[in-house]
């Protein structure tokens, strides 16, 4: 089990079951999750060096929020973006999924989880970084791609899209997600990407 908190602590939770051996931990360099980022004010904590975010998959049943859910906020790019989960606390990115609520996935951004309040370091709980998605390392190796889909097929398989911290069981979101306009988007995507 891994520990979830946002930077203020109000928000807390858990991550069950990961494994560094699902070879799945990938930074991705992409315009949106960059944009995100700074609509978040929080650019230089959340993005490395070359403007990227370190995420994790996981299947939504895997995790749960136990404190702090009134936090619990949301925000879209745009009308059909991922929704975007983080806290209004202090702006801690949860994790990202995907508009439609039965995939069973949720990229959880490294912001949130708690190392050292559970013993372990990032690289020991979560294995190397597997994976750098767009910009100047365009797509990810074949054996990644064919590892997340074996990932999103055992998590339709076994219904791993609920429970879920974000979305209800009919799928209505936990969060009614704010979402940009374009202008707002265009306006966060000509910072700088690095910090
Ligand atoms: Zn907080
Ligand atoms: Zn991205």
């Amino acid at each position: 089990m891994l520990s979830l908190r946002c930077k203020c602590g109000a928000l807390r939770g858990a991550a069950h079951g990961l494994s560094p051996k699902t070879g799945l931990r990938s930074v991705c360099y992409c315009n949106d999750c960059q944009a995100y980022a700074h609509f978040l004010g929080r650019a230089s904590d959340i993005l490395d060096a070359d403007g990227g975010t370190d995420i994790f998959p996981v299947q939504p049943a895997q995790l749960e929020i136990t404190l702090g859910h009134e936090n619990l906020t949301c925000v879209r790019l745009s009308e059909k973006g991922m929704y975007r989960w983080y806290t209004d606390c202090c702006n801690t990115p949860i994790a990202n999924s995907m508009a439609w609520p039965k995939m069973p996935f949720a990229g959880v951004v490294h912001s949130i989880m708690d190392y050292a309040a559970s013993g372990t370091k990032r690289d020991e709980a979560l294995g190397p970084i597997r994976a750098r998605s767009q910009g100047k390392y365009g797509t990810p190796p074949m054996s990644f791609l064919f590892r997340v889909v074996g990932f999103l097929l055992r998590g339709f398989w076994k219904k791993q899209h609920q429970p879920s911290p974000f979305f209800h069981a009919d799928g209505r979101p936990r969060a009614r997600p704010r979402i940009l306009s374009p202008v707002e988007r265009e306006a966060l995507k000509h910072r700088p990407t690095t910090v």
